[in-house]
């Protein structure tokens, strides 16, 4: 997949700043931030969304919802709250098909999304 711009990013080809990476998954901040905090966290592993969960090791999402909620505690985000999004597809919002959760924090969010 050397066309994934997220396997780029994973795999240290971009200039992209890592916030926390290990063997499983890494995290950067959105290019296009939609709130104060937005940071993106994916599997090192190609996986085009979450259709796709099914190839993937039963603990992955474990192990991604892990990762968001230690990035929400280590950058204040726990007390206030914040937000968790997975886009799929056309419908759901997802332009970049490599599997990716969306944390969104430091404003108030609303509901239903738009
Ligand atoms: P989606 O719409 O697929 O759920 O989200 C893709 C997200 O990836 C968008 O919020 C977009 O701003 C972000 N994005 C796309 N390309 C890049 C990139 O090259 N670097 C970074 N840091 N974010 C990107
Ligand atoms: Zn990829």
């Amino acid at each position: 997949m050397n066309s994934c711009i997220f396997c780029a990013i994973a795999s240290g080809q971009t200039g992209a700043e890592i916030l926390f990476e290990d063997e499983q998954c890494a995290a950067f901040r959105d290019m296009n931030p939609q709130a104060p905090t937005h940071i993106l966290v994916i599997p090192k592993r190609h996986i085009s969304s979450l259709n796709d969960l099914g190839q993937a090791p039963h603990t992955l999402m474990h192990h991604l919802f892990l990762t968001v909620q230690n990035l929400a505690e280590s950058l204040g985000l726990s007390r206030t709250g914040y937000r968790v999004v997975i886009n799929t597809g056309a419908d759901g919002g997802q332009t970049v098909f490599h599997l990716h959760l969306h944390l969104l924090g430091g404003r108030s969010m609303q509901w239903p999304p738009g």
